[in-house]
This record gives structure tokens, sequence and C-alpha cells, in this order.
């Protein structure tokens, strides 16, 4: 049976017997796939090889045993805080090999970025001049980009409402050439990832069209950072970005340019989703099946805590059921145990649920883990990577420890308590 029913030949039911539900679990074979594919897509042609980055967005599954394989198979790394960027050199990364792209972050935390050696990508105006300011030409720099407003008017491209607040808007071009004369700043690179998941590669390139004329005026660049938002499916029939397609648009579209450029930069990209997501499940166990007059809930033992993007995104995640997956087909609404509105799915088909049975939520790695909590005081399940062959634990449970490790056992309150007895 294919995929999530075995991961590298073992049964995943057998998998959440050792390690215990609920668990993400990640297939190391298929991150390696989507690596390959990637690197694939954006090889160039021959004679016209592109000299390829790619950068792993840490944030859409931060693990320690995660990024040693992405390093393992020569990709490097894009973090957004600090401490991300300490785990990329604990999982052995030069800081060169980081690039650190802030957005809004303090100023003391950009200058321990600066002071780590890491690559830092700005991203306002304010931020330019204060690290021109105080480094002048000593800190190099890459520039993120929102390329939304069109100059000229005749640039249209297509950014959504979450993604207004990131970059410096392409409209302020005279200001950032004014500033980056001014104080001598190294441009070193520019960079777009507005996070829209564009449809087709001729969106892509729009974006990517802007950044090539502003590169006109920064002579000394070594890379252009074409950011992410590739898509992957999360059910049949969505629509999907075509690699092979928009990786030959780009890569001509960036030999041309580099043409007119007069040197072959380095082509960077930061993919998070693509490469983790599809590896990724987060298996869970039934806890309770309830029929009400107008439907039937599938309680289990997980729930927004451990999965956001259903209820935070509005989100589809196909789920498996994978130990009865041969019941009779009927409607589920899939439902976690937070104490609040907590639906992984609704009026869903499955193979027939009983209790005790374990199913997969797919498409689970990426932004799943990392953006778990611990509310309702529950622990965030372990981690398993499937790797040659062998399920390895990469991350403990949580337990009870670990949840109120932090809290203060304030003295006064407890001379409060012996008191009022
Ligand atoms: C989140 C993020 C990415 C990754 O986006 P995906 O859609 O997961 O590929 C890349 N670059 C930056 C700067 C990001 O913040």
């Amino acid at each position: 049976m294919p995929a999530p029913y075995q991961l590298q030949g073992i049964p995943t039911t057998t998998i959440a017997d050792e390690f215990g539900l609920p668990l993400y679990v990640y297939d190391a074979d298929k991150i390696i796939d989507q690596i390959n594919r990637f690197r694939a897509a954006f090889s160039g042609s021959p004679g016209r090889e592109i000299n390829l980055r790619i950068k792993y967005a840490t944030k859409a599954l931060t693990n320690l045993s995660i990024l040693k394989l992405m390093r393992m198979q020569g990709v490097e790394v894009d973090v957004v805080s600090v401490n991300e960027a300490r785990l990329a050199l604990l999982a052995g990364y030069t800081p060169e090999q980081i690039m650190y792209t802030p957005s809004g972050n303090a100023w003391p935390e950009i200058q321990e970025a600066i002071q780590m050696g890491l690559r830092l990508n700005v991203d306002s105006l304010p931020l330019l001049e204060q690290v021109g300011n105080t480094y002048g030409h000593t800190v190099p720099v890459c520039l993120r980009i929102n390329p939304s407003v069109a100059d000229g008017g005749n640039l249209k491209i297509q950014t959504g409402h979450a993604d207004s607040k990131f970059g410096i808007p392409h409209a302020l071009r005279a200001d950032i050439a004014r500033m980056v004369v001014h104080y001598g700043i190294v441009v070193e690179g520019l960079h777009v990832h507005t996070g829209s998941d564009f449809k087709s590669a001729r969106t892509f390139l729009q974006g990517a069209e802007v950044l090539f004329d502003l590169a006109g005026d920064y002579p000394d660049l070594k890379f252009i950072d074409f950011g992410s938002g590739f898509k992957v499916a999360y059910r049949e029939g969505d629509h999907v970005t075509d690699m092979a397609e928009l990786g030959t648009a780009i890569t001509d579209a960036f030999s041309a340019f580099c043409d007119r450029y007069g040197r072959a930069l380095e082509l960077w990209f930061e993919p998070g989703k693509f490469l983790v997501s599809e590896a990724g499940h987060l298996l869970v166990g039934v806890n309770v099946v309830k029929q009400h007059p107008t439907r039937t809930f599938v309680q289990v033992d997980s729930g927004l805590n451990h999965l956001i993007r259903p209820m935070m995104y509005d989100a589809y995640h196909e789920i498996v059921n994978l130990s009865n997956p041969m019941g009779t087909p009927t409607t589920y609404d899939v439902v976690g145990y937070i104490c609040e509105t907590d639906t992984f799915a609704t009026n869903r088909d499955l193979p027939e649920v009983r209790p005790g049975d374990v199913l997969s939520i797919e498409n689970a790695g990426a932004y799943g883990f990392s953006m778990a909590s611990t509310y309702n005081l529950r622990p965030r399940p372990a981690e398993v990577l499937v790797y040659e062959g062998t399920p390895h634990l990469i991350r403990q449970r949580d337990t009870f420890e670990d949840l109120t490790r932090g809290m203060v056992d304030v003295a006064m309150l407890n001379e409060e308590l012996i008191i009022k007895n």
C-alpha cells in the first residue's frame, strides 16, 4: 500500500505503536525527493547552468534533525529569528549559509544577528538607515522589495492583504538608492517574497521583472532571491505550481537578465512548504465516535493545539483511516479535543471509524508542529523522522514538567493560603 499506510516499507500503524499517539511522522525520502525536484526545475539548460542556492525556510518545520537532513542535501537556510539561526548553527551551518529575514524585528536582535555573521535581509527603510548609520559599508545587505506598488502604473502584482507589511515598497526606489549612496551601503542581493500563492509562471515573472529592473541601481549584486510561495496539493484536483514549467520560464528570464547585467549572479529560493509539507503525517487516535441527530463526530486525541491550519486558514487536510482502510464509507466531522470549536474536517467521507482507530492527517509537515502550542495544558506530540528505513525519535513528547517549567510559585501567595485556612 502507498504512503501514508507505509513509509519506506514500514507500516505507519507500527510506528504509532512504537512511539505512541498523537505523533508527527516525517518521511526523509519525500523531503529528499522534493529537494531534487526543486533542483531539477531550476538547474537551467546545458551551457546555461544556473548557480542555484536553496535556502530552506526554517519556520515551516523547525527541528534540529530536519536542519541536519537539509544540510546533508546541500540545502542552506533562511531564518526569521535569531533563535532559528542558533538552531541552524547547532545543525552545523556556517553563519554565511544563514539568511536572516526579519520582519519588523527589534534593533538589538538585528545587531545580534549581525554579530553572529548572518546574512541580513533588510525589510524596511528605517532599518536600512539604522544599518547604514551604524555599520556603513561593513555590513553587506540584501534588500527585501515589495513589488506590489507598481512603478509607472503598468505592473499589477497580486499580493494578499496579509503580505502588505512585508518589504520595502518598490515605489521607494529612489529613496533606497539615495540612502545606499549616502551611507556607502553594500547591496549584495535583492529579494522578493510576497507569500502569494501564485497561479502561473507569468504572475511570478512579473515580480521577477521588478527585481531585474531594480538591479540596474546596484552594480555589486551577488544574488537575486525569489523567496517562495510554491504550492503543494492539499486535495485531489488542487492547483499546484508546475515546477518544470515555472523552472524553465524563470531560469530563461534569469539568464537573459544576467546577460544584460553583465555577470552571472546566484539564483536563490527559500522554499518551506514545498520541501516538507507532504513528507509530514500527523497520526492521531480516535477517542470517541458519537452520533448526533444531524451528524456523526469523530473525536480524536489531538486538536488545533497540534495542527492549527484547518482552524486558522480553513485549510483542507486529507485524512486517512490507517487502521480500517476497508471500512464502509461513512460521513463524519473529525474534531479535536480542545475546549472550543476545534474542527479538522467537516462532512468528510472516511472508511468506517471506530474508537481506537488510528487516523493520519496528511500534508502536516509544514506549519504543523512549528505552530503547535500547549493550549489546554496539553503536551505537544513527539516527532519521528523515518530515515533510511528506520524511524528515529527527533523530539520527545512534552511532559507535565515541560508544560509547567517557568511557572513561578510566588511565596506570598503560599502565605495567603495559610492565613485563609
Ligand atoms: C515563510 C517564508 C518562506 C517560506 O514560504 P513557504 O510558502 O512555506 O514556501 C520563505 N521566505 C520567507 C522570508 C518567509 O518568511
